[in-house]
């Protein structure tokens, strides 16, 4: 290969122009696209009539597609993680489009699973149902992330029917378990090479290149239940709990006192969600037991182990200062997230050529942003392929009346759809 200055050839120039073209004229084909996403509810376990669909689309639009079940093995992993669901019935999905030769390599990568809609009560619509109104499609993932899996489905359809070729490949991935461990994508990022990945997570129009790392725990309070008409002769386990929940609070609130480079710019990057509690069964019996299940973020650089600890001393020091919990201390398990934060330079040639992209596509510079939460990101930059995220814009992610802003989805479908012609290069 000669050298070029960076940017998109003539010929490249032309083929964008016609896919261009071909987004606007059938957006609504990418409108109803997410819309039959959304009504495949796909939580954490029910991934599979959802990944069929998937997977139908990719072998209907040319791609080589595999579908297959994980293995356990990859819950142990450094990284991994264990949801406790069982991996049958629920497979990864992956199409290869086979690019001419010659040109860089690029998955886009997605997850098909969504957090559950729970508490249904505060929804003003059915999550499953999908109401379009004002311009906002509503429904559980429409936003996070069908909203991404329709867009890669869809870009994908587009080359096949413009009879588009690239020069490299293009690897289309939809994973499992985005939300609660990470292994289907860890998984993917085994088994799949490229020179770039991106996840068409929704940013709102904007490119997350660092994100933190996300830790689940458990901690088991012992209590000593009695009649509640003697409750002085019991240990409420939920009431022991409180000195425990304080202790946590105040190590978050720690941690936010040292805040990595990259989160300078954040109010509050750590997150300490105690997220579930569950303890006791009857008003007038009081609680043996208590249990929390909590989520810590954590930043990049700083180690699972060191975290773990952290957790571990903070809890046995608020054990110590009460004579129950000293005698009866609380248990504190792992499960669901043990995974790192991860970072991508905004130097990396595939992100300008991205923001290339977006400028082209919308007027607009592309705005780097950095994530509190974790994403899948992290594989693809832990085995060294560069990895970052930018997808369409939305609202109410993981909460009641989550919403996809329709208006979003033909310049979200330009900008990927242009950056990936320039990357992969196209056949003459
Ligand atoms: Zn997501």
């Amino acid at each position: 290969m000669t050298a070029m200055s960076e940017g998109p050839s003539p010929a490249v120039d032309a083929v964008r122009a016609r896919l261009w073209g071909a987004i606007e004229a059938r957006r609504d084909e990418l409108v109803a696209l997410v819309a039959e996403l959304v009504r495949q509810p796909s939580p954490l376990g029910h991934e599979a009539a959802a990944q069929a669909f998937v997977a139908d689309h990719l072998r209907a639009s040319g791609l080589a597609t595999e579908a297959w079940e994980l293995d356990d093995r990859l819950r142990t992993l450094p990284e991994g993680g264990d949801s406790g669901v069982p991996f049958a019935g629920r497979p990864n999905v992956a199409g290869i489009l086979g690019g001419a030769g010659g040109g860089r390599s690029l998955i886009l990568n997605g997850h098909i699973d969504v957090v559950t809609p729970e508490p249904l009560a505060a929804w003003t619509c059915d999550p499953w149902g999908v109401t379009i109104a004002d311009g906002r499609m509503y429904g559980r993932g429409a936003f996070d992330m069908k909203s991404g899996i329709a867009l890669n489905l869809f870009l994908a359809r587009l080359l096949r029917d413009l009879g588009i070729s690239l020069t490299g490949d293009l690897i289309v991935q939809s994973a499992i378990e985005e939300e609660c461990t990470g292994v289907g994508s860890l998984d993917l990022s085994r088994r799949y090479r490229a020179d770039a990945a991106l996840v068409t997570e929704p940013e709102c129009g904007r490119f997350t290149w660092a994100h933190m790392g996300v830790l689940w725990f458990r901690v088991a309070i012992t209590g000593k239940a009695a009649h509640a008409m003697i409750a002085t002769q019991g240990v409420n386990a939920i009431v022991k709990a409180m000195p425990i929940i304080a202790a946590l609070l105040e190590l978050e609130r720690r941690l936010n006192e040292t805040v990595h480079p990259a989160w300078a710019a954040v109010e509050h990057p750590v997150n300490l969600n105690v997220g579930v509690i569950r303890g006791g069964d009857w008003p007038s019996t009081v609680p043996g037991a208590c249990e929390l299940h909590c989520r810590l973020g954590f930043f990049p650089g700083q180690t699972l182990p060191d975290m773990h600890h952290l957790i571990e001393t903070t809890i046995a020091g608020a054990a110590r200062a009460d004579p129950w919990l000293r005698e009866h201390p609380p248990v504190v398990t792992y499960d669901g997230f043990q995974s790192s934060g991860s970072i991508v330079s905004l130097d990396e040639p595939w992100v300008r050529a991205l923001g290339r992209s977006h400028h082209r596509a919308t007027g607009e510079t592309m705005v780097p942003v950095v994530g509190t939460s974790i994403n899948d990101m992290r594989y693809f930059n832990f085995a060294g392929i560069p990895a970052g995220c930018y997808g369409a814009t939305g609202g109410n992610g993981h909460a009641a009346d989550e919403w996809l802003d329709l208006a979003s989805l033909v310049p979200t479908a330009k900008t990927v759809g242009g950056f990936l012609l320039e990357w992969c290069g196209v056949a003459d």
